[in-house]
Formats: C-alpha cells, sequence, structure tokens
C-alpha cells in the first residue's frame, strides 16, 4: 500500500533529534510559554522574513485571533475564496463577521483577483486569500485593491510553509499571516499548533494578549481575551523539523517535477505554476472529469489518494442557513467535482511514485 502521507516516516527519519527535543522539554520544568516558544517564534518569523511571530493553538486560532486583533466583528464583511478548506470560512463566522466568497481562477485554485473588487460593500473591511495547495496566491494584485479601498489583508498560510511569492517568502505580504502546524501540514507538529507572523508590532501584541487571556502582565486582564498558545513540546519538535524544512520542500518539488512530467500527456489537468510563483508543494492536485473512477483505480493499486475539498464550504450543511444556491459558485463546485490530490510527501521515494504513475499512465 502506498499511503497518501506517511507521517511516521517523517518521525523515523528524525527520531534522535526529536526524543531529544521533547526530553528537554520535559526535564526543564517549564511547560507553558517560556524559552521554547521564543526561540522557535524567533525562527519561524526569521524563516517566513516577517518581523514577529507568534504561537498559537493551532491554525484556526490564528486565523480568528487575527480577525479580532484587526477589530473585525459583528457588522463587518471579510472576502473569502470560495474555493478552499471550511476553517478559513469559520474563522469569520466565529467572531460574527459576514462571509462574501469570492470565485478562484481554475488555473491556479486560488482567488481571482479579477472578481475582488466587484465583492466589495460598505461593511468590506478585510480580504482574506488563502495559498491553497501550497501555490501563493497573487498577492501583489490583491494587495493593490486592499491598499484603494482600506481593507486589511489576513492569509490563510496553512498549507504554503516555505513557499516564495516573486522571492519573497509568504510570511508578511498581508497585515497578518496565519500558520497552522497540524501534523499533516509541511511543517507539522505532533499535535496541534498554529502561528501568525507579522510585521506590525500592535498586531503581534494584540495576538498575544488575547490568547492569553487578554493579560499582558499576569493577572491584570485588559480585554476579554482566550487560551490559545503554542505548546512548549511541540514548539520544540517543529524547530528540529524547520531545520529540515528546506530539504523535504525541495524533495517535494522533485516529486512534483517527477508527476508534471509523467502525466503531461494523459489528459489530466495538471498544476499551474505562474512564473512568480514557488510553491510549497503541499498537494499535488490534478483535475479529472472522471475523478472518481480515477480514485477507484488508484485505490486498486493500492495507492491513497484524497480530495481536497469534496464539497464547497457553500454546500456543507454547517452554513445551510446562509441559504447559498448551490450553483452560486459553480467553480468551487466543479473544482470539487473534479480534483484528486497525488501522494506527495518528503519521505516518499521514486519507486513509490513510479506505482502511483503506473496506475495512471
Ligand atoms: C489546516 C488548515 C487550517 C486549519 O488549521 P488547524 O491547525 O487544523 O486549525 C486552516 N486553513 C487551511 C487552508 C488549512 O489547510
Amino acid at each position: 500500500m502506498i499511503p497518501f502521507l506517511d507521517l511516521g516516516a517523517a518521525y523515523r527519519e528524525l527520531s534522535a533529534e526529536i526524543d531529544a527535543a521533547v526530553a528537554r522539554v520535559l526535564a526543564s520544568g517549564w511547560y507553558i510559554g517560556g524559552a521554547e516558544v521564543n526561540e522557535f517564534e524567533n525562527a519561524w518569523a526569521a524563516y517566513v522574513e516577517a518581523q514577529h511571530c507568534v504561537g498559537v493553538g493551532n491554525g484556526l486560532d490564528a486565523l480568528i485571533l487575527s480577525l479580532r486583533a484587526c477589530d473585525i466583528g459583528p457588522g463587518d464583511a471579510v472576502i473569502v475564496p470560495s474555493n478552499t478548506y471550511i476553517a478559513t470560512w469559520l474563522a469569520i463566522s466565529a467572531v460574527g463577521a459576514t462571509i462574501i466568497p469570492v470565485e478562484p481562477d481554475p488555473a491556479t485554485h486560488n482567488i481571482d483577483p479579477a472578481r475582488i473588487e466587484a465583492a466589495i460593500t460598505p461593511q468590506t473591511r478585510a480580504i482574506l486569500p488563502v495559498h491553497l495547495y501550497g501555490q501563493p496566491a497573487d498577492m501583489d494584485a490583491i494587495l493593490e485593491i486592499a491598499r484603494r479601498h482600506s481593507l486589511k489583508v489576513i492569509e490563510d498560510a496553512a498549507q504554503c510553509h516555505g513557499a516564495r511569492y516573486k522571492g519573497q517568502r509568504i510570511g508578511a505580504h498581508g497585515d497578518v499571516v496565519c500558520w497552522s502546524f497540524y501534523p499533516g501540514k509541511n511543517l507539522g507538529a505532533l499535535g496541534d499548533g498554529g502561528a501568525i507572523t507579522t510585521n506590525d508590532p500592535a498586531i503581534a501584541a494584540r495576538i498575544r494578549r488575547l490568547g492569553n487571556y487578554g493579560s499582558d502582565q499576569k493577572y491584570v486582564n485588559i480585554e476579554r481575551g482566550t487560551n490559545s498558545r503554542l505548546d512548549p513540546i511541540q514548539a520544540a519538535v517543529l524547530g528540529v523539523k524547520l531545520g529540515h524544512l528546506d530539504n523535504w520542500t525541495a524533495r517535494r518539488r522533485e516529486i512534483a517535477a517527477a508527476y508534471s512530467e509523467a502525466l503531461a500527456d494523459t489528459g489530466l489537468v495538471l498544476p499551474h505554476v505562474p512564473n512568480w510563483a514557488e510553491p510549497a508543494w503541499h498537494l499535488y492536485v490534478v483535475r479529472s472529469k472522471d475523478r472518481d473512477a480515477m480514485q477507484k483505480r488508484l485505490s486498486k493499486a493500492e495507492v491513497g489518494s484524497l480530495i481536497h475539498y469534496p464539497i464547497p464550504p457553500h454546500m456543507q450543511q454547517a452554513y445551510e442557513d446562509l441559504q447559498i444556491a448551490s450553483d452560486a459558485f459553480p467553480l468551487a463546485r466543479q473544482l470539487a467535482q473534479e480534483v484528486i490530490s497525488l501522494p506527495i510527501g518528503p519521505q516518499m521515494d521514486s519507486d513509490a511514485q513510479a506505482r502511483v504513475i503506473d496506475a495512471l499512465v
């Protein structure tokens, strides 16, 4: 069986280093915040070319706290891709703001900047692009629209650790950038974890306070915050893995290139990489009109595959009350019917990839 992603293999590759890092935290007697978290925050900020990093509990919290730090709440509206993982929408719902979905550019699967302006209303306060599948969204076009309309830009970077846009790492193009370290992400913890990065010291300080009960100083609470902090054990593990991320991304890039070469004549729609993008290749997503048959063929050949995502947020029961017609966002709906993600991961070897390709050509 070729798994879609083998998290155990990533651990085995680094087990000596990871075990030592975990043991160090256990022996330290310090289990919330502290040096391990500070060190990782500094390392992650430097890696993504941002001035500040604040660790939080998970990627969804990073999004929610970022919206709160920008004072976005009831009565405000946020522009978000129609084609994304539901977490991006749920963050907007969680702060009580209105979701304004915008369709993707089907070539990149990311929000289509040409469709954003028409969606802006007097209530709109922010644009929340997602760097889906590890492909950077077109940030210059998005930032230009945001500047003209005085909108905040909050990036969902949960899938694009290490990606570059026009040579600069994703990490501080917008006002605040939200990261998830869920185990399956390109930089994944051994449990939940998340962070925000930003060049704005006020936003960083506000998010740190909001995630720590609204407190900057023990037992002095400035506002009604929550508890969302990056765990020191996870920070230590992430610090170890960060040292290997560039190599792992390079390996993902090789796998992606090999798929693109081998599948060129299959009639599948392969990932399109604009010339300004250096993707992180979180996922290698192809499109097929015969997607379901293709997935059956793969599973017969004992090859794991996944659909990212089978139901777009506007068609989920969770958003039934918004009464959005299922054909209101036809591109999101069509992509949900056609996309399939092939196995990709830094520990996948060429023999395994050859078996995936054999099942498809
Ligand atoms: C994983 C993911 C999230 C949520 O991250 P968690 O750490 O699981 O809360 C948000 N947005 C996108 C696009 C994701 O892929």
